[in-house]
């Protein structure tokens, strides 16, 4: 007997909804595009615990007409394509008639609508796939869909999800890519009965990228602009003095959607090759505007990967453009100083410029094959176009440069009751002052030539005998090596590694048995972050508690620092924050709570220790030196660079032709 069978429709539905929503996230998105697709002004979304039990959203868009209405929710209906050539000329967010169905599938959906044709309202419910009769009712012109108990039939993809907090961080990124997307929809996003976000209509992008990032990020931007053929890209990069531990704040857009696109990533960081520091990614905010015809958007089903024609010459076109403006803005006038300072001789956003679109494709997008009233808004805008006005002038960045502080513990009296010593080893039983005090005069009295017997006892890797032999009296050179000798030859110190090393050892150490300690801020610091950053740093509260950073909620993706690791007291609480959670998003999801504390450790260790750079006074010198008979592998910094070159004498008198 065969064994092959036809499967139902209802489980076929199901199956595809599984492609398409992933978690609440997904219904939002889904949801979203169509309000968008539909012309809407202005929609509102409203979740309950993190949209697994309710996600309503409510448009002023076109409307659904009566008839048309059991087709929306079935699979493979939508009013966005009609032939197959269509596929290759999409000018809306949708176009699979899939999302709607498959939503309708898992979820109790109901559906109510009204266009501006029809006298009535019209309301439908879907529980499971399983559709009502459709009910009159009032309604204002638009739709209002609300999606409840998600995943109520697939077990297994309800127990995946995560915390409501979490969920509520997806749907808020969700909510920002397409709200990035169109600032000329009025969006609003309550959660519970809390309003997350609720954004006016604007005319600069510029605004709305400030009501999500704040100011930092809005004042550090610099416009791009260019044209090739059918080729449009334009937006905004950040100056490379603003930048972030990983590129989540690339914002890509294509026509009108986000995407992620590697090659086009890579484009990115070409063009700021130099100017950034290793691990250190760009911020952007970019429109790619091209005939339909020459990308693919159906390549996967949530439409974020799309394949390029030419994607060489998209690749060169974004490399050249923002290379060209760099070359072109002074940015060595900005770094460390006030970013932004030579903004005024830079171009300026067009007062459209949150249109999105160059005039043709701005009336093409919305689009569909039907034209709509609220299509008129788009040739609005591209009439605005021709109006170019001045950029404001930036704000300069200011008390982003923390003083320096090379040793913290030593920096007088008031701060070193505040702030435990960072040098000395925990196991030691000495301190900063007794390491490096002892010997201000380092060319009369020479460093006590073996390290404390705890230091030793705890290190019984170095061998003792040598280092009575040596003198770890140094110098610096160019503020950033240390040059000493031992008896076998001479050595070249990477100052910030080998400190970096010393520090991340000694927190190791102490934090075995405590936490770090920390110090309370009198007055709590609030902290705006991206929301999926916000979700993180609250779910890993405990990991943060360990090494000094206790945070509390405080509405919104806004946390509050009450307090933050003492060694750190020479940065500001919120960028201690920000800096601790990049390597935790980096990390991903399979990260374990030992391994992010390491890498925290790694952070903080980098953070505290001295900078390439640093003048150091000579007891500070030979401090860093002597230190580095206390601890392991003190020839490599915790990321695995050499702290030190070794010259023997061997090697230099071969050099020297002595042999
Ligand atoms: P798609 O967006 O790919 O067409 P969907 O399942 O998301 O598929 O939606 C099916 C159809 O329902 C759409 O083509 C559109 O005609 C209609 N529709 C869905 N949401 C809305 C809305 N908010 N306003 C007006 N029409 C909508
Ligand atoms: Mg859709």
């Amino acid at each position: 007997m065969g064994l092959i069978r036809q499967l139902p429709p209802a489980l076929v539905n199901k199956i595809a909804a599984g492609e398409v929503i992933e978690r609440p996230a997904s219904v939002v998105k889904e949801l979203l595009e169509n309000s968008i697709d539909a012309g809407a002004n202005h929609i509102e979304i409203s979740l309950e615990g993190g949209g697994t039990d309710l996600i309503r959203i409510a448009d002023d868009g076109s409307g659904i007409d009566r008839e048309d209405i059991p087709l929306a929710i079935a699979s493979h209906a939508t009013s966005k394509l009609q032939s197959a050539d269509d596929l290759f000329q999409i000018r809306t967010l949708g176009f699979r008639g899939e999302a709607l169905a498959s939503i309708a599938e898992v979820s109790h959906l109901t559906l109510r609508t009204r266009t501006a044709e029809s006298e009535s309202g019209y309301e439908i419910t879907i529980r499971g796939g399983q559709a009502s009769d459709i009910q009159p009712i009032g309604h204002p012109v638009g739709t209002t869909i609300e999606v409840r108990n998600l995943f109520f039939n697939t077990p297994v993809r309800r127990k995946f999800l995560k915390t409501a907090q979490t969920e509520a961080g997806h749907i808020t990124e969700a909510f920002t890519r397409i709200a990035l997307a169109y600032p000329q929809v009025h969006m609003k996003l309550t959660s519970g009965n809390r309003v997350v976000h609720d954004l006016p209509a604007v005319d600069r992008w510029r605004e709305r990228i400030g009501a999500f990032f704040g100011p930092e990020v809005c004042d550090s931007l610099i416009w791009v602009e260019d044209q090739q053929e059918h080729v449009r890209l334009s937006g905004y990069v950040a100056d490379p003095a603003v930048s972030r531990g990983n590129n989540r704040m690339q914002y890509l857009f294509l026509n009108g959607r986000f995407i992620r696109d590697r090659s086009l990533q890579h484009a990115l960081a070409e063009a700021y090759r130099g100017l950034l520091m290793v691990g250190r990614f760009p911020i952007c905010f970019l429109r790619l505007e091209l005939p339909p015809s020459q990308v693919d958007v159906n390549v996967h089903p949530t439409k974020m990967e799309v394949r390029f024609q030419d994607g060489g010459r998209i690749y060169s076109q974004l490399l050249k453009t923002v290379r060209h403006r760099f070359l072109t803005t002074d940015l060595t006038a900005r770094v460390g100083s006030a970013v932004g300072t030579s903004a005024a001789a830079t171009p300026a956003e067009p007062a459209t410029a949150a249109a999105g679109a160059s005039p043709g494709f701005a009336a093409g997008h919305a689009a569909a094959p039907a034209a709509r009233p609220q299509d008129r808004r788009w040739d609005a805008y591209a009439e605005q176009m021709a109006t170019v006005e001045q950029r404001q002038a930036h704000l300069p960045l200011t008390g982003a440069i923390p003083p320096f502080q090379p040793f913290p513990s030593r920096t007088g009296p008031g701060t070193a009751a505040a702030a435990p010593p960072v040098f000395p080893p925990p196991a030691a039983g000495t301190d900063a002052a007794a390491v490096s005090g002892s010997d201000l005069d380092t060319t009369s009295s020479p460093p006590s030539a073996s390290p404390p017997p705890d230091a030793l006892a705890t290190q019984p890797s170095q061998p003792a005998a040598e280092e009575p032999a040596m003198s770890n009296l140094g110098f610096q050179i160019h503020n950033r090596y240390l040059v000493t000798q031992d008896e076998k030859g001479m050595v070249v110190i990477d100052q910030h590694a080998l400190h970096e090393r010393i520090l991340y050892e000694q927190l190791r150490a102490r934090t075995e048995s405590r936490p770090l300690e920390t110090q309370s801020l009198l007055v709590p610091e609030p902290v705006d972050l991206p929301p999926a950053e916000a979700a993180a740093a609250l779910e890993n509260k405990e990991v943060l508690a360990r090494v000094g950073i206790e945070i509390e909620p405080f509405g919104g993706d806004t946390v509050l620092i009450t307090s933050y690791p003492a060694m750190l007291a020479n940065m500001r609480p919120s960028d201690v924050l920000r800096a601790v959670l990049e390597p935790l998003l980096a990390g991903g999801k399979d990260v374990s709570a030992r391994d992010l504390f390491d890498e925290l450790l790694h952070m903080l260790a980098c953070k505290a220790a001295v900078k390439a750079g640093d003048k150091l006074s000579p007891d500070e010198i030979s401090a860093l030196l002597e230190q580095r008979y206390h601890y392991q592998d003190t020839h490599h910094c915790p990321h695995g660079r050499p702290t030190a070159l070794f010259f023997s004498r061997q090697q230099l008198d071969k050099m020297f032709g002595r042999i």
